[in-house]
């Protein structure tokens, strides 16, 4: 698949690997729908991404637990652009430490990292279907393969979206539709920022090191263009810059 004309919903696109993808996806011709809950970086990107009058990005504010926001982001893509191609479920938080202080942040990082990812890809099939195909992304993590005791509820949340996506194999051939994932190791963002203050997470960042955030998207866009991966998850590390590291 190219990327020029396509049309993209984008979640957690206003800060980190997401706004990075977002710079990529609009220097190659896409349109791009960011939704995200950071208002200023998400109106500050479109900003940049909008020159000469030319709509090439749209913000829209959106909390991804909440499914109305979801659904939001395809309506305008389908009534601004006239349909969905691709979908980055890539929204996510982390750290929960306090899991341990018996607090409930881990309900809001199963509804973020996994619950918005399963919506999110329920409502990119219905409009892919549309379109006569498409491709679905979901940002998975290292830690779905590596689990770490700091966050052992993010890790289950990327475990399971690897699971999930593998899940979602067939529908290459009953629909055109390709699902698939990355899991990245550790790359600079407002994430790993907040996380490196904890100090077993900095000793693990330490460990594995970080990777470019270049190589993150490499490997976003080889799963847009590579029509033989469905199910897959594409590892990226300071070992291997891009591995189909769960092959369905
Ligand atoms: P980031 O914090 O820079 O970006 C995450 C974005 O998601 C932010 O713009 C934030 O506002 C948005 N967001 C958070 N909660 C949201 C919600 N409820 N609704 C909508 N948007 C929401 O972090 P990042 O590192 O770029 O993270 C992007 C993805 O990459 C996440 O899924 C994360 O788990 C994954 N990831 C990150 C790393 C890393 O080392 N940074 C490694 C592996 C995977």
């Amino acid at each position: 698949m190219q990327i020029k004309d396509k049309v993209v919903i984008l979640t957690g696109g206003a800060n980190g690997i997401g706004a990075a993808l977002a710079r990529r996806l609009v220097s190659e011709g896409a349109r791009v729908i960011i939704g995200d809950i950071d208002r200023k970086a998400g109106q500050e990107l479109i900003t940049e991404l909008n020159q000469n009058n030319k709509v090439n990005a749209i913000f829209i504010f959106c909390d991804v637990t909440n499914f109305d926001h979801l659904s939001q982001l395809f309506d305008t893509a389908q009534n601004t652009f006239g349909g969905v191609d691709i979908v980055f479920n890539n929204a996510g938080i982390g750290q929960e430490n306090e899991f341990y202080d018996q607090t409930n942040r881990w309900i809001k990082i199963i509804d973020v990292n996994l619950n918005a990812v399963i919506k999110g890809t329920q409502l990119g099939i219905q409009y892919l279907k549309k379109r006569g195909g498409g491709v679905i992304i979901n940002t998975a993590s290292m830690s779905a393969f590596y689990p770490v005791s700091y966050s052992p509820i993010y890790s289950t949340t990327k475990r399971a979206v690897v699971g999930f996506t593998q899940s979602l194999r067939d529908l290459k051939d009953t629909d055109k539709i390709r699902v698939n994932a990355v899991a990245p190791s550790y790359f600079e963002s407002n994430l790993t920022q907040e996380l490196l203050k904890s100090k077993e997470y900095g000793q693990a960042a330490k460990n594995f090191g970080f990777v470019p955030i270049d190589d993150v998207i490499a490997a976003f866009i080889r799963i847009i263009q590579d029509d033989k991966l469905a199910g897959d998850t594409i590892a990226v590390t300071t070992r291997y810059k891009s591995k189909i590291i769960s092959k369905s």
